[in-house]
């Protein structure tokens, strides 16, 4: 009989590593206490997602899984030509280039790069030191605010004056490749394009899913975990069986004494408002407002403000007459076809309050991959050469496995 392995949490760490598992012989069980998959990257009930979700050409794992289910062709270039981006201050609206090997047109630089900056730039991608992003920009603002805090905020979801130098480099480094610095999103959603495909590709694959399956705690015994306490049940966990943790990082803890954790956390807000009529796809930057990103599909147009510890106290009546202004204007300068009222259209908000660490200065703790003979861990929390991204939740996921995959047979 093949051995068994309990997967805990359907988010993006957890849906890679139970399809891993399954197509490696393993009878998996999934168990996600939410109704739904997909964790902090999800479909909400009327089918917004709960944040618009990049990836990057770089995101080779991610990509991995997307082709690994079948849901490639969904995630889309929206911006070929580089990232249109209105600077609300003065209006100035260009388009940037996220890849250095694109710097060579000039239309295509980040505003205020000079060589100088460019050699600040290369100091991060190569750390020696680590700093808050601010102060090692601190003699290029123009640099700093029309790309390097939009790419901090966006990749690192922590403001500027105390983002970790050493993380941004981590992103900075993986932007040189050929088509590392492609921007992809999901060209209908996070449920038709991924979430949807990934639980067909698990069910076709064998894997047993369980929502509603809480992991309320779990009980060690010899150096290994021997029971899982599932909502009301209780499973035994036998010699040879397995289980592979994919939480965030307060739930992790909170099962596992002694596990250290990042504790702190930022919020992501969204604002999705309903219009029809807009698209093709766009996505568009700004700066110097309230939105910073904005996605346009012919179903809505959503909002991201990363960062939003202040914005994720303010009530939707105000934000999205604020954001639907700033919208209107970036419509306005870069020509996007359909009618863009001045009245907002209805707007729901998401907040999600705990969406990733905060990637201040200084190392998060180190997590274990195995930190008993037959528990693997895995999350986006979990993987040291990224911040918290799809990316790095799929990396755990892969990780994971690789290290259940090789234990021997008296696990
Ligand atoms: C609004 C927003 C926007 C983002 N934008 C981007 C982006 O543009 N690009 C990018 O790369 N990343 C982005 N991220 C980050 C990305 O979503 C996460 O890094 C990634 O989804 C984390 O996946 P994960 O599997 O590690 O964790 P999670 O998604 O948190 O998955 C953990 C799962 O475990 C379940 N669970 C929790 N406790 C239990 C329990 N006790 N028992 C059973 N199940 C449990 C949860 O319900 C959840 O489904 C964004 C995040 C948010 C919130």
């Amino acid at each position: 009989m093949s051995r068994a392995v309990h997967v805990v949490g359907a988010g993006v760490a957890g849906l890679v590593a139970a399809l891993a598992l399954a197509r490696a012989g393993r009878a998996v069980t999934l168990h996600e206490a939410a109704p739904v998959a997909g964790g902090r990257c999800r479909a909400l009930p009327d089918g917004t997602d709960n944040g618009t979700h990049a990836l990057m050409g770089a995101n080779r794992a991610a990509l991995r899984f997307l082709a690994d289910i079948g849901a490639a062709e969904g995630w889309i270039e929206p911006e070929p030509a580089g990232l249109p981006v209105l600077d609300l201050a003065d209006g100035a609206a260009r388009r940037i280039a996220a890849s250095p090997l694109a710097w060579r047109d000039p239309a295509l630089r980040p505003p205020g790069l000079t060589a100088a900056g460019f050699l600040a730039l290369l100091g991060m991608a190569l750390p020696f030191t680590d700093k808050p992003v601010a102060e090692v920009l601190a003699k290029h603002p123009a640099l700093l605010r029309g790309f390097v805090e939009p790419l901090t905020v966006a990749a690192l979801n922590t403001p500027v004056a105390e983002a970790s130098s050493a993380r941004l480099g981590q992103v900075l480094r993986r932007l040189g490749g050929a088509g590392a610095a492609r921007l992809l999103v999901a060209r209908e959603g996070l449920g038709p394009n991924l979430v949807t495909p990934a639980l067909a590709a698990l069910q076709a694959a064998g894997v047993a899913i369980r929502f509603g399956s809480r992991l309320r705690a779990m009980t060690q015994a010899d150096g290994r975990i021997a029971a899982l306490h599932l909502g009301e049940d209780s499973l035994a966990v036998t010699e040879g069986d397995a289980v592979l943790l994919a939480l965030p990082p307060w739930e992790a803890a909170r099962l596992i004494t002694g596990l250290k954790v990042p504790e702190r956390h930022a919020p992501i807000l969204n604002l999705h408002f309903a219009i029809d009529g807009v698209g093709p796809v766009r996505f568009l930057g700004l700066v110097g407002g309230l939105a910073q990103w904005v996605l346009v599909r012919p179903s809505g147009v959503s909002v991201t403000v990363s960062a939003a510890d202040d914005e994720s106290e303010e009530p939707v009546d105000t934000l999205a007459p604020r954001a639907w202004a700033e919208i209107r204007r970036a419509a306005a300068a870069f020509a996007l076809p359909g009618a863009w009222p001045e009245a907002p259209p209805p707007c729901h908000a998401v907040k999600e309050r705990r969406a990733t660490p905060r990637h201040a200065v200084g190392f998060p703790p180190l997590a274990p991959r195995r930190p008993m003979r037959n528990l693997a861990l895995a999350g986006d929390w979990t993987w040291p050469g990224l911040p918290a991204t799809i990316e790095a939740a799929a990396l755990s996921g892969e990780a994971a496995t690789k290290v259940l995959l090789r234990l021997g047979p008296t696990a």
